[in-house]
Order: structure tokens, then C-alpha cells, then sequence
């Protein structure tokens, strides 16, 4: 039904950010002034599928990563669903093709920018405890690499910026976009 692309630095915060969107639809969803479709919210990530963050470390591992996250994100697709894609998504060829595949079955579609200076993303990747930290040399270059969302290019648009000193996501905007038209808005702030 609709997809929501997350993309930005390595260790920026782009997991926390893609559950505080989730819990953000879900809670539109369950609220009882909500009379649309019944619709999941489902995350695709390297960890759903298991992929290590050493595939980054060199172009050869890497790409077969990202055709699986590619694949996995069309069998996902589905009319019952808001499909969130928490992964680096930093080359702007393979969000133009997440978009057209989207755009072939006609979901909605968004994408969440989240920006965080590279020195505190190289913080939080040294100090990170949960095994995911990208290697020194792979983190400079993914952050060399990264090629910027625009809101002027169709396949980023509607783009939502979200800054490291941001308590939350803009959740009403989110849900707005993947859901306006389709279904009654509910009435949570
Ligand atoms: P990514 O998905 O971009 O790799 P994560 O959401 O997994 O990033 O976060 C990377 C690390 O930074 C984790 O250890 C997380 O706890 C920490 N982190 C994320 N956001 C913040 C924040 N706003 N303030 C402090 N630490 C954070």
C-alpha cells in the first residue's frame, strides 16, 4: 500500500527512527476513529535479513546485499501494508528503482532523511554495543559515497528531514503522506 525509505549516515540513527515511525502509524492505526483498510507496518532492514555490516566493507559483498534488500522489498510490497526500509539507501539509482517498483504497483511513498554530522555518527558507531558497527575505513567510505536525498527529484519526494536533536519524527506528515486520500484521518495529534 505504501513504502517510507529511510536514508542516511551509517550509525545515524536510522533503526530508532524507522521504530519511532512505526509506533507512530500503528497508533493512528489503532485508534479507534481510524475506519480504513486494516494495514500493517512492517520494517525491511540488514538485520531482518541478517545481513552482517561488513557486507559495506567492499563493492563486491555489497551489492549482492543490496539486491537482496531489493528483492525482499518487492515480496514485501503489499496492498495490506506500509512497508518501512531502514537501511543506508544512500545511492540515488537505487532509490529511483525502489520508487519505480513502487510506482508499477502504485504505493505511496516517502522518504525520511536522517541527518546527523558525520562526527557524531563516527561517536555513536565506536560506541555502539549491539555488534552493528561499520569498520573505521567502511564508515569514512559510505560517508565519502552518500548521495543526499532532494526533495526535487520525484523518486525522494515528499522528503522529511529528521535532525539528531529531534525528540521525534513528524508522524502526522508521514502518515499524511502515505495515507491521504485513501483512507479518514483519525483524530490523534
Ligand atoms: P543506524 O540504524 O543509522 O545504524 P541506530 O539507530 O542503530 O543507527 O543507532 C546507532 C547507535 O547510535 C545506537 O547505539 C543508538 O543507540 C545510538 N543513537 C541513535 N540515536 C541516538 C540519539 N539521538 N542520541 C544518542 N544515541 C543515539
Amino acid at each position: 500500500m505504501a513504502f517510507i525509505t529511510i536514508s542516511g549516515y551509517p550509525s545515524s540513527g536510522k533503526s530508532k527512527r524507522a521504530e519511532q515511525i512505526k509506533a507512530a502509524l500503528e497508533q493512528r492505526l489503532q485508534d479507534p476513529s481510524y475506519t480504513g483498510p486494516k494495514l500493517k507496518v512492517s520494517i525491511l532492514s540488514d538485520d531482518t535479513l541478517n545481513l552482517d555490516r561488513a557486507v559495506y566493507d567492499s563493492s563486491r559483498s555489497e551489492k549482492p546485499a543490496r539486491g537482496a534488500l531489493f528483492t525482499a522489498m518487492q515480496r514485501q510490497m503489499g496492498q495490506d501494508t506500509i512497508l518501512i526500509i531502514d537501511s543506508l539507501n544512500y545511492i540515488k539509482g537505487f532509490r529511483y528503482q525502489m520508487y519505480c517498483a513502487g510506482r508499477e504497483l502504485r504505493l505511496r511513498m516517502c522518504t525520511v532523511y536522517v541527518v546527523t554530522p558525520p562526527d557524531i555518527c563516527k561517536k555513536w558507531n565506536a560506541e555502539r554495543e549491539d555488534g552493528k558497527s561499520y569498520a573505521p575505513e567502511t564508515f569514512d567510505n559510505l560517508i565519502m559515497r552518500f548521495e543526499e536525498p532532494s526533495s526535487m527529484v520525484r523518486w525522494d519526494s515528499p522528503l522529511f528531514t529528521v535532525l539528531w536533536t529531534d525528540e521525534d519524527i513528524p508522524g502526522d506528515d508521514i502518515w499524511k503522506s502515505v495515507t491521504e486520500g485513501i483512507v479518514k484521518p483519525p483524530n490523534v495529534g
